[in-house]
């Protein structure tokens, strides 16, 4: 009978333990392997795949179909409540036993634990493994006991212990089933935009699938993650590994990026700082699914209830402003439309950014989880939730609320001579470095040779940061009262 794999987010052949495991069975009994992908029904969760990932899979599918139709079988598409497609799915073929990788999020584990049940049921096989994370949230625990709400002893503890098993290999065959399963046609699942078609930014950025994963983090290990320590906070260079969409839809996984990285610090020794700063990240990753796990609640509620009628304001001038990079302020124009283009923005901008909105704006941090949440392109609710916490400061192990990024030191420090504003905010290329990140101080005669008419080609300030940074700092001391 066949075996079933249900492929999710981890859309990859190689270390991808339940396909493995299938191939294994397959090898030893002669069954089949039907590789599925089921597109969730959309109203299930608030948090449906937002547009630039439904971009995104659509891409990482095509490329998983066409290797497994190389391998031998077919990847079947179906839509749908899961539970009721694998039923059918399981009815039509006749197949015993169903294998996938776990998700973490709560809305998510639910559901699973319920298609589980409801096989078990049938008397099917059904087993899940762990593909996503190093260490699955409910194995690492503080030595008095209960989860970690902070994160250096968190990282200190699980890099101590961590001691991941080898990635396999993909599968060299997978055999088909003697007739195929009907699939859906991906091209009809509506993933990619109509009209307008927003996506030229993402298909000049980016290419999905496994292959591209596995070759950009081989590229990365090879040299630029020696600097990564420092580079990581330049958003004018490319010093990051840009592996977060890739992460969040498992077309590789963190045991691959970890072997990888161990080998090549092994390899150069000169590397090893620069790897060790870039595993932390990774290990970042960990604690916010750690976090998630244990608190289903992070992507709707502070975890620090002091905060939990903090009175944001509405304004939907200035959130307009924000999400379209009009705010006035270049370095925080610049990262969203980074975002609106290219579907991510650098971590450092994203940090300005998000206090921008929530400090300065005074806007809850919620919108702002939502307006990244449809626009990035490596989503993840771990992580985005988390962050937004974080820099809200009402998240664990969150900056004090007190901190509020000032964007324009901040653009001088980071992006010292304006290129990355450049890149994304034309408008003041010819700005010199010196009033690049405050156009409105200019004398009128810089402004005048460069080209830029405030207030008309790129706005004026939409408030100004001193007076907003004061108004944050006296809500921020009546919740410390509480
Ligand atoms: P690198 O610097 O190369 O880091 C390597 C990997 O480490 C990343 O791919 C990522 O998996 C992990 N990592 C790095 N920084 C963080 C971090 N601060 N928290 C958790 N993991 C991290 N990341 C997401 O993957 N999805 C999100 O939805 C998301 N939302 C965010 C929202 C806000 C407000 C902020 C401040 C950060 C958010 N991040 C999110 C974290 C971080 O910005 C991105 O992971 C990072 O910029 C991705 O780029 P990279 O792969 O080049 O990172």
């Amino acid at each position: 009978a066949p075996i079933i794999v249900w492929f999710r987010n981890d859309l990859r052949l190689a270390d991808n333990p339940a396909l493995t495991a299938a191939a294994q069975a397959s090898a030893e009994r002669g069954a089949p392997v039907i590789p599925l992908y089921v597109l969730e029904d959309e109203d299930a969760t608030p948090w449906a795949l937002g547009g630039a990932q439904r971009w995104w899979l659509h891409g990482s599918l095509e490329r998983l179909a066409a290797r497994c139709a190389h391998l031998g079988s077919p990847l079947v598409l179906r839509r749908g409540e899961p539970g009721a497609v694998i039923d059918a799915l399981v009815a039509e073929t006749g197949a015993d036993c169903v294998l996938w990788n776990r998700r973490y999020a709560p809305t998510w584990s639910a559901r699973d634990a319920a298609v589980e049940e409801r096989l078990k049921a049938r008397g099917v096989d059904a087993r899940s493994f762990n593909a996503g994370l190093l260490a699955e949230p409910w194995t690492v625990e503080k030595k008095s006991g209960g989860p970690f709400k902070v994160f250096t002893p968190f990282w200190r503890h699980l890099s101590a212990t961590l001691d991941p098993p080898m990635p396999t290999r993909a599968p060299s065959a997978l055999k088909a089933p003697r007739t195929a399963p009907a699939s859906d046609a991906l091209d009809r699942w509506g993933l990619l935009p109509a009209k307008p078609d927003w996506a030229a930014g993402l298909r000049r950025r980016w290419v999905p699938g496994e292959a591209a994963a596995l070759s950009h983090l081989a590229d990365f290990l090879d040299g630029p993650v020696g600097a990564y320590a420092t580079e990581r906070d330049r958003p004018d260079h490319d010093g990051t590994s840009a592996l977060s969409p890739r992460l969040a839809f498992g077309e590789i996984g963190p045991r691959q990026v970890w072997h990888a990285a161990r080998h090549a610090a092994d390899a150069r020794p000169e590397l090893a700082p620069g790897i060790d700063a870039f595993l932390r990240e990774i290990g970042w990753r960990e604690f916010q699914h750690h976090l998630l796990h244990h608190a289903p609640e992070l992507p709707d509620t502070p975890l620090d209830r002091r905060f939990a009628d903090f009175p944001w304001r509405e304004d939907p001038a200035g959130l307009r402003a924000w999400q379209r990079g009009r705010t006035g302020y270049p370095i925080v124009d610049a990262g969203m439309r980074q975002l609106w283009q290219t579907g991510w923005m650098h971590n450092r901008v994203r940090m300005i950014t998000a206090s921008f909105l929530i400090k300065d704006l005074l806007l809850p941090w919620q919108e702002g989880e939502r307006w990244f949440w449809d626009t990035l392109v490596d989503a993840d609710l771990a992580q985005n939730a988390g962050n937004w916490q974080w820099v809200a400061g009402c998240g664990a192990d969150a900056a004090p609320f007190f901190r509020v990024f000032n964007p324009i030191l901040q653009g001088e420090k980071f992006d010292p001579q304006g290129d990355y504003v450049r890149r994304y905010v034309p408008e003041l290329d010819r700005l010199p470095p010196r009033w690049i990140h405050q156009p409105w101080a200019a004398p009128t005669e810089v402004l005048r040779q460069a080209g830029v008419r405030l207030g008309d080609d790129y706005p004026r300030p939409f408030l100004d940061h001193a007076v907003a940074r004061d108004r944050a700092l006296a809500h921020y001391r009546e919740r410390k009262g509480k």
